[in-house]
């Protein structure tokens, strides 16, 4: 059984960076936003019970599923959004799951800025938050993605409170330097981890 560590935070507090540099040292990375896109892919069952249920208006000209779409929907009607919650977290819980139980490294990495409020903390064996104060957040998103201020409080307004954030981690890295600093705490936290998983097999 592999030892699972999940990689939480709010938007733009530094989550690729730090998984990508997980990745680098050699341990499997699982990002439930990827496994959320593949269980809708063309072909998958999910996409025909969407199809279903809300008609071809969410699918694109090529057959794809039009997620900014089904977000206007479900976004404006509650029970939509249960329903399709109800469809899709169970599928991505098991390609999460499958995707995970691959992984070859010591330990794996499950990414997902949703661990907490989404429940798939349950499979983990560690919880690390990336932590950032809010205006670093509001800075660094707006750079990268271009988004006005308004956005990006939206977004933040929209997730866990970094207090709520922080109450569930097991450990922190607090991203509010360069990235050298960053990839340095990466760093030292995986030997933590190689050691932890190791007491785990005992
Ligand atoms: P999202 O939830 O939106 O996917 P994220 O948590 O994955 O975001 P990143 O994309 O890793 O966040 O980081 C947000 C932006 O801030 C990126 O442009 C990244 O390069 C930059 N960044 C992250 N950490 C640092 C740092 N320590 N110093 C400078 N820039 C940083």
């Amino acid at each position: 059984m592999v030892f699972i560590v999940g990689l939480t935070g709010g938007i733009g507090s530094g989550k690729t960076a730090v998984s990508d540099r997980f990745a680098k040292l050699g341990i499997k990375v699982v990002d439930a936003d990827v496994c959320a896109r593949v269980v809708v892919e063309p072909g998958r069952p999910a996409l025909a019970q969407i199809v279903d249920h809300f008609g071809p208006e969410v699918l694109q000209a090529d057959g794809s599923l039009d997620r900014a779409r089904l977000r206007q929907i479900v976004f404006a009607n509650e029970a939509e959004r249960k329903w399709l919650e109800s469809l899709l977290h169970p599928l991505i819980f098991e390609e999460m799951w499958s995707q995970l139980q691959s992984a070859n490294s010591p330990y794996a990495i499950l990414v997902s800025p949703l661990l907490v409020e989404a429940g798939q903390n349950a499979i983990c064996q560690r919880i690390l938050v990336v932590d950032v104060p809010e205006d670093v957040q509001l800075a660094r998103t707006m750079a990268r993605d271009a988004n006005s201020a308004e956005q990006v409080k939206a977004m933040m307004a929209s997730q866990a409170s970094r207090d709520a954030r922080l109450a569930k981690a097991d450990d922190v890295i607090v991203n509010d330097s360069d990235l050298l600093m960053l990839k340095q705490r990466v760093d030292e936290i995986h030997h933590q981890y190689l050691a932890l998983a190791e007491i785990s097999k005992q």
